[in-house]
């Protein structure tokens, strides 16, 4: 017996980094998964690995930042399972850049996937959340509490997931909805990948990594195991987990 035998769950983001692991992890649980991302090979890669575990899949290759994705992904859902009971916000990116530097058209596409995405994912999935007292857990970051320079805007999208989430939950509670976001640390994905360059990249983990999380790099499966936990903890809501490597210890 798994811990989410049956249950039907939606990870966005599934295509690669935690939303992979988060996707596997539930589905050696015994839930089954929708998987989306916009590369249709990696995501095929990935719904294979969960069809491994035993888990029936459900592939949507999608653009979360065009509008009519978000109550395409609940109702392909619906109609694969017949039930939601988990919806895992997780698809997200990040801009690096000082706020002088950048263009509307960088933040807009920013605020579109980190923001407005999960939000009306969760609009989308309360209707059927309510039959299932099903839960929504939005990934964030150690960010959402931090300054970064460089690192403004998406610091905001993280900041403004923490407070929709509490928002969220308290008028959901009634329902028996539960809501709450994990914050990773940092986490070894491709997130960085169309950011920085090579080098950037390697010199910017070894930094951040010896300077300011202590403990390192999160890896991806623990991440994962935060999310289930959240999914199983009858009594959390509106709350959040910060796994973050040490990086919050000042
Ligand atoms: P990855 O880049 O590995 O995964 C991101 C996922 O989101 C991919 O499946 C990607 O699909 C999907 N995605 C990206 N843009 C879009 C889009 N426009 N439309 C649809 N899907 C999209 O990164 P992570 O696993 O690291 O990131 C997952 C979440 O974790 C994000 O919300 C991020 O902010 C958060 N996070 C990450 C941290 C880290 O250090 N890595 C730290 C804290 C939080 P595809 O590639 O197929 O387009």
């Amino acid at each position: 017996m798994g811990k989410f035998d049956s249950k039907v769950v939606i990870v966005t983001g599934s295509s690669s980094g935690i939303g992979e692991a988060t996707a596997i992890a539930f589905a050696k649980e015994g839930a089954n998964v929708t998987v989306t991302g916009r590369n249709a090979e990696r995501l095929a890669g990935v719904a294979e690995k969960c069809r491994k575990a035993g888990a029936k899949v459900l592939e949507i290759v999608c653009e979360l930042t065009k509008f009519e994705s978000l109550e395409l992904v609940i109702n392909k859902t619906v109609e694969a399972f017949g039930a939601l009971d988990i919806l895992v916000n997780n698809a997200g990116s990040g801009i690096m850049g000082p706020v002088e530097k950048m263009e509307l058209n960088e933040y807009e596409e920013l605020m579109q996937l980190d923001v407005r995405a999960p939000i009306f994912l969760c609009k989308y999935a309360l209707p059927h959340l309510r039959k299932t007292k099903g839960c929504i857990v939005n990934v964030s970051s150690s960010f959402s509490t931090r300054a970064y320079p460089g690192m403004v805007v998406y610091c905001l999208t993280k900041a403004a997931m923490d407070h929709f989430t509490r928002g969220l939950a308290s008028e959901c509670v009634a329902d028996g909805i539960r809501v709450n976001t994990i914050n990773p640390g940092m986490v070894v994905t491709r997130f960085m990948d169309p950011l920085l360059s090579e080098q950037d990249i390697s010199n910017f983990r070894k930094d951040f990594s010896a300077t300011k999380q202590p403990l390192g790099a999160v890896p991806k499966e623990e991440i994962a195991s935060g999310i289930l936990y959240l999914c199983g903890a009858t009594s959390a809501t509106g709350t959040s987990l910060v796994v973050d490597g040490g990086l919050g210890i000042e």
